[in-house]
């Protein structure tokens, strides 16, 4: 798929969009990769992803 994944760290929550500062959440997306899927958020304001490390397991 052709769009950025920014990785942040997450410090007490992550609720302000770090690219331009929408404060009120984000939409999540999930991405299957090998053996995890990764629970990423994307900014309703300006739809930067952004990945703060967040995986599921894959089921078998
Ligand atoms: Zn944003």
């Amino acid at each position: 798929m052709d769009y950025k994944i920014i990785n942040v760290t997450m410090e007490d929550e992550f609720k302000v969009c770090p690219s331009c500062g929408y404060k009120d959440g984000f939409h999540s997306m999930l991405k299957k990769e090998e053996n995890i899927t990764k629970w990423l958020f994307i900014c309703p304001s300006c739809s930067d992803i952004f990945d703060v490390g967040h995986t599921l397991k894959n089921e078998l």
